[in-house]
């Protein structure tokens, strides 16, 4: 029977009422127990690095069960992170960069519903994450929840309610998974049992954040943000479109400028799917050869955010950054550079 460590952190999974609004109390092997058929499936150790709604989840949790992963990574086959299903998108993304080529599954899963809630999601979603954990062509990072198994770097929260909350972004997810039966789709179904030795990534750079575009938005916004980010993800409109307007300062300078500085820019949309292309439009192409502005494609804004703390956190070179920024990572992106 596989060992599996299961790594409790809250989230609404754990929690219960107490008359201030839900929030994390249940233990890990409180919700273990909860899911008899587990016995059956694997064996389980269990930690809590934390008891939190992941609203307060920060990078430094993130290194947090990261850390835990890497202690425990030669004693266990798979792990199982229990997480708040808000920023696991996030988390998921950032592990993902962390732990790079685990011939090892781990797990995210959550619910929309505590455990203890009689309609609730969270046995299946349990259940069928052990599956995913305990089952031999498994690896990397993935979320599993709601009858789907997405890869750790194509995950968005999509519903606040549903139990089907995440969808896979511009890329298939890894597999269904009916009752207790993994349904691989089209190639996944041949990819080769895998021998590869994990690389762990000790750090990130936290000071990186989104920025949204809205009409009449000033380009002071980036002046604001120097003192606390060394790099913005930017969330264009459409294809790439960044505003230049009349009258009034312009973006193109503080663009450069912010880049010029030493700081890093990644152009990406702020439309779901299908991703960014900065060469068709005339207000998108004059960035697209601007030394130091790097481009989304089609990536996640999750995973942009945990691509560019990855990459800030190994180099402050930005030719380093750019090759470690525009690997092919995990599914992240179409293509590699
Ligand atoms: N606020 C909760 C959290 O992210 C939501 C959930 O888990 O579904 O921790």
């Amino acid at each position: 029977m596989k060992n599996i460590l299961l790594i409790a952190t809250g989230g609404t999974i754990a929690s219960t009422e107490d008359g201030h609004g839900l929030s994390p109390e249940l233990s890990g092997e409180e919700l273990a127990a909860c899911v008899p058929e587990i016995e059956g499936l694997c064996h389980l150790d269990v930690v809590q690095p934390m008891n939190i709604d992941s609203t307060n989840m920060r990078p430094s949790d993130w290194m947090r069960i990261r850390d835990v992963i890497v202690e425990g990574y030669d004693d266990h086959d798979g792990f199982l992170i229990l997480h708040g299903t808000d920023t696991m998108a996030y988390t998921a993304a950032a592990l993902s960069y962390l732990i790079q080529d685990s011939p090892k599954p781990i797990v995210l899963t959550g619910s929309q519903r505590p455990m203890t809630n009689p309609f609730t999601d969270a046995k299946l979603n349990l259940y069928q994450s052990l599956l995913w954990a305990v089952d031999d062509r498994a690896h990397d990072v993935a979320i599993v929840f709601g009858g789907l198994a997405i890869a750790g770097t194509r995950a968005r929260k999509q519903r606040t309610m549903s139990a089907n909350a995440f969808i896979s972004v511009n890329y298939p997810p890894l597999a269904y998974i009916r009752n207790d039966r993994i349904v691989r789709s089209g190639t996944m179904v041949s990819l080769p049992p895998v021998q590869r030795t994990p690389r762990f990534y000790h750090h990130l750079d936290s000071r990186v954040t989104v920025l949204k575009l809205t009409p009449g938005l000033t380009p002071h916004v980036f002046e604001l943000l120097k003192p606390d980010y060394d790099g913005i993800i930017l969330e264009t409109f459409g294809l790439g479109g960044i505003p230049e307007y009349a009258d009034g300062p312009s973006f193109k300078d503080a663009i450069f400028d912010w880049v010029d500085s030493g700081r890093t820019l990644v152009m990406t949309t702020q439309v779901p799917e299908e991703g960014l292309d900065l060469g068709v439009y005339e207000v998108g192409r004059a960035y697209a050869e601007h030394p130091g502005i790097l481009r989304g494609d089609d990536m996640t804004t999750e995973a942009l955010v945990a691509k560019t703390m990855w990459a800030l956190g190994q180099s402050r070179d930005a030719s380093t950054i750019e090759h470690l920024f525009y690997q092919l990572i995990h599914h992240d992106r179409l293509t590699a550079e």
